[in-house]
């Protein structure tokens, strides 16, 4: 039996997602995008099986449709989908990283006895297109299902079964549970780090110096800070109310640190940072197997360098050689002594591990995974 299904928004996640499914068994792919460009290169790279014309005509015979598009854009065509065609028997879902304003959305689709359930995979990367895509991009990250109010248990085993190829861990969240959780994890970190970045900014025309020692550890602290702004723009605008929140409580440590540095009391200081520390150190790590949180992150090998050329080559050969593919590589420019520190990230833990393996039987440097 065929199992058809449409995917609207066809970039990072639309495009992976397409590839994770056509795993599956009797699976065909039919696509949207308002680029033309996106389709089309998802068609001719065998992502998808067929480019629908508009958004309606995707869904009309689809058994699953998935809105893979922008937040702001998948609020507006689910409202839009209230008057499409569809059938009886489908199951609507989304991708977006925010929930309750989707879930609203989708009032008039559900009015009309149509299926819908929220989703949000949560893994990314740091670019965005068709371009970026990956089959395996899902494999042990959770992905969120929301289902609303009375959906019947068999519809959402349905979705579960067709996502269950993705290798992502399926979890059943409450939407506004999802949405305040993300806010502590995932969105009100990606305003500090875009607000320290900024600060850093701000100061640099009194201390041009300090863009230069920000090279390092600032940097890899406020990474997140490079993601896409428009997609930030509307998860921050979605969120608006629950980020509002988390900022009151942002303000309240902040007065208190304010207070503990006013009482200059080295107990009182060490104290704070025990204590985060010990909670900090307590928090899952992300290991081969285990699943991401909600903040994209990378997989960072550091290794020690001898400063000579070809150094950079050498490594690079012997992960090509051993098929292992990296997002990014750099050296760590305040080191300053004959040795500096390159910083190679991966997609995974999994290519980072088998990095560290190669490269430790292949050479004498000394390696670190922070
Ligand atoms: P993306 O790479 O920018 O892809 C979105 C695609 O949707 C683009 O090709 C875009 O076309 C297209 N699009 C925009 N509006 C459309 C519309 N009205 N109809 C049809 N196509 C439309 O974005 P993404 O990273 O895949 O994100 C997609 C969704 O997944 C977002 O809701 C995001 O919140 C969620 N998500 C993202 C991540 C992540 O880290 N990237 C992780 C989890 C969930 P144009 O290029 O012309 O704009």
């Amino acid at each position: 039996m065929t199992t058809h299904v449409s995917i609207i928004g066809l970039g990072l996640i639309g495009g992976s997602l397409a590839l994770a499914l056509k795993r599956g068994q009797g699976v065909t792919i039919t696509g949207f995008d308002r680029s033309y460009k996106s389709a089309d290169e998802a068609y001719r790279r065998g992502i998808i099986d067929a480019v629908a014309p508009s958004a309606r005509a995707a869904a009309k015979d689809a058994d699953f449709v998935i809105l893979a598009v922008p937040v702001s854009a998948a609020a507006a065509l689910l409202q839009e989908a209230a008057s499409w065609e569809l059938k009886d028997t489908v199951i609507v879902t989304d991708t977006g990283s925010t929930k309750l304003p989707i879930m609203e959305a989708a009032d008039g689709l559900l009015a009309n006895g149509t299926t819908f359930i929220g989703g949000h995979p949560m893994a990314g990367s740091h670019k965005s297109g068709i371009s970026a895509a990956i089959g395996h991009l899902f494999e042990n990250a959770y992905y969120i299902l929301t289902p609303p109010p009375g959906c019947a248990e068999e519809d959402l085993k349905r979705l579960q079964d067709l996502l269950a190829v993705t290798m992502g861990k399926l979890a059943v969240l409450d939407a506004g549970e999802h949405d305040k959780m993300t806010a502590v994890v995932s969105h009100f970190p990606h305003i500090i780090a875009s607000s320290l970045v900024n600060l850093l900014a701000d100061q640099e025309d009194s201390r041009p110096f300090i863009r230069r020692l920000a090279a390092g550890g600032f940097r890899d602290l406020t990474r997140i800070a490079s993601a896409d702004p428009v997609m930030w723009r509307d998860i921050t605008l979605q969120n608006r109310t629950e980020l509002a929140a988390q900022l009151d409580r942002w303000a309240d440590e902040m007065a208190q640190v304010g207070r503990m540095l006013a009482h200059s009391d080295p107990q009182e200081v060490e104290a704070y940072f025990t204590e985060a520390k010990r909670y900090r150190d307590e928090l899952p790590a992300v290991s081969e197997n285990a699943a991401q949180g909600a903040l994209y992150m990378q997989f960072d090998l550091h290794i020690d360098v001898p400063d000579h050329p070809g150094v950079i080559s050498e490594i690079t050969h012997i992960l090509a050689s051993h098929e292992i593919s990296l997002t990014n590589i750099r050296i760590v420019e305040t080191r300053t002594d004959v040795y500096g520190i390159l910083v190679i990230s991966f997609r995974s833990a999994r290519e980072r591990n088998q990095a560290y393996d190669a490269l430790g039987s292949e050479t004498d440097y000394s390696m670190q995974i922070l």
